[in-house]
């Protein structure tokens, strides 16, 4: 579970072709990020797949089922939003919760996936909180954990770790890194931050105005980038 396929996929917003028709394969609990400076069409290709953008053309497919028509809470897929998504009145475990009480998921299954989230994410004891009486890596935590109650084919983050302060951003890398191995669930992470990308990515998708320039590992991108946007982005010596 997890595999996802484009074909041939292109998003117009009006006149303007935001991304080219592209072609992009991610493997069954591969964790790909999407890299490329500000502007290049990340956020808008996560929100293709996601569903919460419609493509211009093209298929999406997820788990070789086709998708392209499916809204997104069909797709099977979580996004997981910046930390100030949650909801400033509820407690963590109500937070947490809430896809699922939307979903009418009956209360002992509710019950059992917060104890498995709560546990992995290290928020167990956290869970009759607020938002507002956690740091900012515990709130990011609780945003990841209501990804996970809703135990998905593949998690969709959008610079998650943006608002967050240097010493803190690296601890959360760190973090998603870890919850992926424990998971084994796909992973695709959008950042413009070369770092971030050479340090967790099992495959990297560099992108430049809507086009793919390279797709490959972290090592094969430094060893053999395919040209100097790609080398200069990466930050190798080509
Ligand atoms: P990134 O996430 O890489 O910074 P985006 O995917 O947000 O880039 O944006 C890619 C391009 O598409 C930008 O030029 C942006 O202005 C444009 N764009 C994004 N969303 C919309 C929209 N809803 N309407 C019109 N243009 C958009
Ligand atoms: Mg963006």
């Amino acid at each position: 579970m997890g595999r996802i396929t484009l074909e041939k996929v292109q998003k117009k917003f009006g006149d303007v072709e935001v991304i080219p028709p592209l072609d992009l394969e991610i493997d069954d609990g591969e964790f790909v990020v999407f890299v490329g400076p500000s502007g290049c069409g990340k956020s808008t290709l996560l929100r293709l797949i996601a569903g919460l953008e419609d493509v211009s053309a093209g298929e999406i497919r997820i788990d070789g089922q086709p998708a392209t028509d499916k809204p997104p809470a069909k797709r099977g897929l979580a996004m997981v939003f910046q930390s100030y998504a949650l909801y400033p009145h509820m407690s963590v475990r109500k937070n947490i919760a809430f896809p699922m009480k939307m979903a009418g998921m009956d209360q002992e299954e509710q019950d059992r996936r917060i104890a498995k989230a709560a546990q992995a994410l290290n928020l167990t004891d956290y869970l009759d909180r607020r938002p507002g009486q956690l740091s900012g890596g515990q709130r990011q935590r609780v945003a990841i954990g209501r990804a996970i109650v809703r135990e998905p084919a593949a998690f969709l983050f959008d610079e998650p770790l943006s608002n967050l302060d240097a010493a803190l951003r690296v601890g959360m890398r760190l973090e998603i890194s870890e919850l992926h191995n424990t998971l084994e669930t796909t992973m695709i992470y959008v950042t413009h931050d070369q770092v971030e990308a050479m340090t967790m990515a099992d495959k990297i998708v560099v992108l430049r105005a809507g086009v793919i320039e390279q797709v490959g590992s972290p090592l094969e991108l430094y060893r053999e980038p395919r040209n100097v946007f790609v080398a200069g982005f990466i930050g190798s010596p080509k």
